[in-house]
């Protein structure tokens, strides 16, 4: 009997393997998109935080709302005696439990904080849609200047374009505050009730429990009864307009296009005021590279007692491999070996071993072969390495204290002293 992964989720393999019609970039890959993740959240002022990988049933229950298809039907839930956990399908909520958890508010000033982890959500896979996944993106906690939702879209745009793609839709919208989409909500509410046998039994459901969700659908009836239907924008108050107003001015000032999109809702129940979505046509059904928004309420309803106003984005580390894809990003192969040790015999095979060791301790990136092989089986394996150089110890050199030194590129070969091995490579290889 064999194993398998649990469907919906990937292994990270050294080297990129294609899979059901996916190419699954190498660990090394990962490393150097997680990297410039870091260096550029980092140069916006942005630090990291980890938080657990399950967190309370309640938090997310509350955190991302119970009228969620995430908290409806996704949660990995688990229960041990009297505790209910969720691997976490998201990190906003787990992001805003820590910051009250740990009192920082009373740090001063604003928390601008960055993640990158797994997440999970047990939906339907599919090309772009796992059941564990990564997700990378901030928060930026205790401000509610538009220009904190500038500067986020601001980062997570830098991160794309770093990465060399471009062709992308960021759509805008706000929310208002919840006031004000209440009374829309109702407005909406009495907008389709006369027509909600003509719904889906997923909208029809919504009608009840969150009207606004509707806005979403890809139904073309459904968008066709939409025709005409109030829009939020009527019943928002001057502060929110003014807000939105401000967003948008500061994302045109740094030259960041972007469509209006009033019909943008988003999944989660959190959001106020600003929302936000990154698409890219080349990624097929799934096109959501990332999204987020404001969430003003949110720390209130997580029991912080007092109002926390908030802004950030969640992005999909999946989609983004795809869009690199698509834009023919070069992404690196894990470094060769600067050096590879063949060692013939026994007793140089005790000698190269210690060899080897001394010049990793040095810093040198060296590799050998392990169990003893043939000469040709040992250059095969250096030059499967990728190693610039070859040593060679066989009983010969070993009895005159020398190795061979050969270069794999030119096929020049030298002896060296043992003795003086590491300076001689300190002159050939960069450290
Ligand atoms: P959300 O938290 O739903 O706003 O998602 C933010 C981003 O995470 C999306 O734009 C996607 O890029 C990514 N994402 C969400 N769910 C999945 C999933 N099941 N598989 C892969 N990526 C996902």
């Amino acid at each position: 009997m064999t194993f398998q992964r649990i469907k919906g989720t990937f292994d990270i393999l050294p080297e990129s393997y294609t899979a059901g019609g996916t190419t699954f970039a190498s660990s090394t890959a990962w490393q150097h998109v997680e990297s410039v993740i870091r260096e550029v959240l980092t140069r916006f002022g942005f630090r990291e935080i980890r938080t657990p990988i399950i967190e309370p049933t309640e938090l997310i229950a509350r955190g991302v709302g119970g009228t969620t298809d995430i908290v409806q039907k996704e949660m990995f839930a688990f229960e041990r005696g009297d505790t209910h956990y969720v691997l976490r399908p998201e990190l906003t909520a787990p992001v805003v439990r820590a910051y009250l958890e740990h009192h920082l508010d009373q740090k001063g000033g604003t928390q601008k904080l960055f993640y990158i982890g797994p997440c999970f959500r047990a939906e339907q896979p599919q090309k772009g849609r796992f059941r564990q996944f990564h997700q990378f993106g901030t928060e930026t906690i205790g401000t509610d200047s538009p220009a904190a939702d500038a500067e986020t879209i601001a980062a997570m745009m830098t991160i794309y374009r770093t990465l060399g793609i471009t062709n992308t839709v960021l759509r805008i919208n706000t929310l208002g505050e919840a006031s004000e989409r209440a009374a829309y909500r109702e407005a909406l509410r009495s907008f389709l009730d006369p027509v909600k046998d003509k719904l889906s039994e997923t909208s029809r459901r919504r009608l009840e429990t969150n009207p606004l969700r509707i806005l979403d659908t890809k139904i073309p009836q459904e968008q066709e009864l939409l025709i005409g239907a109030p829009t939020l924008e009527d019943f928002l108050g001057e502060e929110s307009v003014a807000h939105y107003d401000e967003v948008k001015a500061r994302l045109t000032s740094l030259g960041i296009d972007f469509v209006k999109d009033p019909r943008l809702v988003r999944g989660l129940d959190y959001y106020t005021r600003t929302a936000f979505e990154l698409e890219s046509p080349d990624l097929g059904a799934q096109s959501a590279l990332a999204g987020g928004g404001r969430y003003d309420g949110l720390a209130e309803e997580l029991g912080s007692g007092k109002r926390v106003p908030a802004i950030g984005f969640a992005a999909g580390m999946e989609r983004l491999f795809l869009a690199l894809e698509a834009a023919d990003y070069t992404l690196p192969a894990a470094p060769n070996p600067a050096i590879f040790c063949i060692a013939l015999g026994e007793a140089a095979d005790r000698k190269v071993f210690r060899l080897v060791h001394d010049l990793r301790l040095a810093g040198i990136h060296v590799d050998m072969d392990h169990g003893g092989r043939s000469f040709k089986a040992q250059m095969r394996e250096a030059n499967r390495a990728g190693a610039a150089y070859v040593l060679i110890l066989g009983d010969n050199e070993l009895e005159q204290n020398i190795i061979i030194l050969k270069n794999m590129e030119t096929g020049e070969q030298e002896s060296v002293a043992i003795a003086s091995l590491g300076d001689h490579l300190r002159t050939l290889i960069p450290s």
